[in-house]
């Protein structure tokens, strides 16, 4: 079964009736290019580039930067890599540098608030990605963004990055791809606003499930409210993917949800662009877009958006499930 599963999982991910959703990989080392490959991802729907600054003792130096991102761009060979913009503290915590112990850290000084505050780190990571990006098919995104003027406020970062990167003569691209990961309520409620000043959205579902609902995805006793077919949870990620679209943008989904059989057939009845999960996964999923129609999607998410509690929804779900097999 599992060697079956392998050998079709360099078909594209294509329903039945001939929808086409992108097959993404997120890794957190470059390391784990070889799995996404293997695996038939057709690109890095997100690299998690905060690892790289995790566990020693100094900082990675904009060279050294440079050097891994650019080697990735190459060995992904014109495939897509989205580099997510640091997102450290909370459940990333890299003890060494000035982040201190925060009573509410998932609420504190972390992810882009933490890059803003520190702006020398960030530049000297937005310039190995401008540097990088030369090389292949890249794009970037910050995560953990608020609203506008957060937003906003990275971009002038990037502005003059651009302009510095020009006066000292360095190879780069600036004009490549620029998104925000959507993670928060507030980003949510605001999409419509956001759609029309950044090129993509990434909806990050690890972190909009413990923000809408208000648990910590890393405490276990309140792990059973982790529900990712909450109606809130549904609702809010509809609502940003037709943002996108009506704004004209693409609209990814890199949480957890995106490797849950159970949610598939949810994301691409809401017509998702590309959907991002660990390598190991993507085989799997594949074979589950393969095996379903457009047209079966759009009537469970019709279904689905009418139920008012998460126990039906699941039920609804597993239904679906089980008439098919
Ligand atoms: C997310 O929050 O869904 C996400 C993909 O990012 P991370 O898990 O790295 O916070
Ligand atoms: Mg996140």
């Amino acid at each position: 079964y599992q060697k079956n599963i392998h050998r079709n999982c360099h078909q594209p991910g294509e329903t039945i009736d001939g929808y086409r959703v992108k097959v993404m990989a997120n890794i957190e080392l470059f390391e784990e290019v070889a799995a996404v490959l293997d695996h038939g991802g057709e690109g890095i729907g997100l690299y998690r580039t905060e690892y790289s600054y995790m566990n020693r003792k100094t900082l990675p130096s904009e060279d050294e930067l440079y050097e891994e991102y650019r080697d990735l761009a190459a060995i992904m060979d014109g495939r897509k890599v989205v580099y997510r913009t640091l997102d450290l503290g909370s459940d990333k915590y890299m003890s060494q540098y000035g982040q201190t112990q925060e009573r509410n850290p998932a609420l504190g000084l972390r992810s882009i608030r933490f890059c803003l505050r520190h702006k020398e780190m960030f530049k000297t990571q937005l310039r190995a990605i401008l540097r990088a990006s030369v090389e292949g098919n890249c794009a970037m995104m910050y995560p953990m963004i608020s609203g506008l003027r957060e937003l906003r406020e990275a971009n002038k970062v990037l502005f003059e990055v651009k302009q510095e990167l020009k006066r000292d003569g360095l190879p780069h691209a600036s004009d490549i791809p620029v998104g925000i990961m959507v993670e928060l309520p507030s980003a949510v409620m605001t999409a419509e606003l956001l759609a029309r000043e950044v090129d993509f959205f990434s909806i990050g579902t690890n972190d909009l499930i413990q923000y809408s609902l208000g648990i910590d995805r890393t405490n276990k006793d309140v792990s059973y409210l982790y529900q990712p077919l909450h109606p809130a949870v549904l609702r809010s990620i509809k609502l940003v993917v037709d943002a996108a679209h009506q704004g004209g943008i693409e609209v990814s989904l890199c949480g957890e949800v995106a490797s849950d059989p159970f949610c598939i057939p949810i994301l691409l009845g809401m017509q998702i662009d590309s959907i991002s999960m660990n390598p190991q996964a993507i085989p799997g999923i594949k074979r589950i877009i393969r095996q379903t129609t457009m047209d079966e999607c759009k009537e469970l998410l019709r279904r689905i958006l009418e139920c008012r509690t998460v126990t039906r929804i699941n039920r609804l779900v597993m239904d679906s499930i089980f008439q098919r097999f």
